[in-house]
């Protein structure tokens, strides 16, 4: 049932909304070669429950850490880990959520880490650029097929490809709620959009297959060919007024 929600709820949301975006702007700040997965999802924890938020994704489905992050060939879903050890070049993907007040709030970004190969940095700047297609087309009025049509399109014209088996969704109260919203489609199809809806528009994007695979931890989720993939994601709100980005800094 897609839940769509009042002015006053969604300004509410926002709160979550830019504690999510805060604490993906601090996840950002302390990718640098040297540093563990682990100690960035430490900050990002610290960050959100000193705002008096719970890290929406800790505990979610079993989920161990407050923030996904996910370096190279892993697309999503990537478990932070003492192990792991950021090097020059690496591309991680960091996704996170807050829940304030009743409402959460979800954001992802593919940060650099020093200097990455002008490959890498062209998937990033395609796959960023993608998610601004797809909110540029998440007018009332339309449907979900437009915002994944926009997507597709662009990422398709410079040779990469979408992931067709993780998809955006719509947000609030609960962190996944109807409708879903992949980043593929035709555009005209699907679910209307109506102001009010609150919806995590997220392109998954990879340099050579879209195929994914899920390792035995249940969670990371790689590409099938072991290339690169970058991962943008906002929540936006339809509104009367065009599509509003809900998870700004600030
Ligand atoms: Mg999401």
């Amino acid at each position: 049932m897609v839940i769509v929600k009042t002015a006053r709820e969604i300004s509410k949301m926002m709160d979550a909304c830019r504690i999510s975006a805060n604490a993906l702007r601090v996840a950002g700040e302390y990718v640098k070669p040297g540093i563990t997965t682990y100690e960035i999802d430490e900050k990002v924890r610290e960050y959100i429950e000193k705002q008096g938020a719970v890290p929406s994704f800790l505990g979610y489905g079993g989920f161990p850490a407050s923030a996904c992050i996910s370096v190279n060939n892993v697309v999503i879903h990537g478990i932070p880990s003492k192990e792991q050890v950021l090097k020059e070049g690496d591309i991680v993907s960091v996704d996170v959520g807050a829940f304030y007040e009743g409402f959460h709030g979800d954001n992802a970004y593919t940060y650099a880490c020093g200097k990455v190969s002008e490959s890498a940095q062209k998937l990033m700047d395609a796959t960023r650029i993608s998610l601004e297609k797809g909110i540029e087309a998440a007018l009332a009025g339309n449907r979900v097929g437009d915002i994944g049509n926009a997507v597709q399109t662009y990422v398709e014209a410079r040779g990469y490809s979408v992931v067709r088996d993780f998809v955006g969704h719509g947000v609030g109260a609960k962190l996944h709620e109807d409708p879903s919203i992949p980043n593929f489609g035709k555009a005209g199809r699907g679910v209307r959009l109506l102001p009010g809806m609150t919806i995590a528009i997220e392109p998954m994007v990879c340099e050579g297959t879209y195929k994914v695979d899920v390792l035995d931890d249940d969670w990371t989720t790689v590409t099938d060919d072991g290339k690169l993939a970058a991962h943008y994601e906002n929540t936006v709100a339809i509104t009367p007024d065009g599509p509003k980005i809900m998870t700004v800094a600030g």
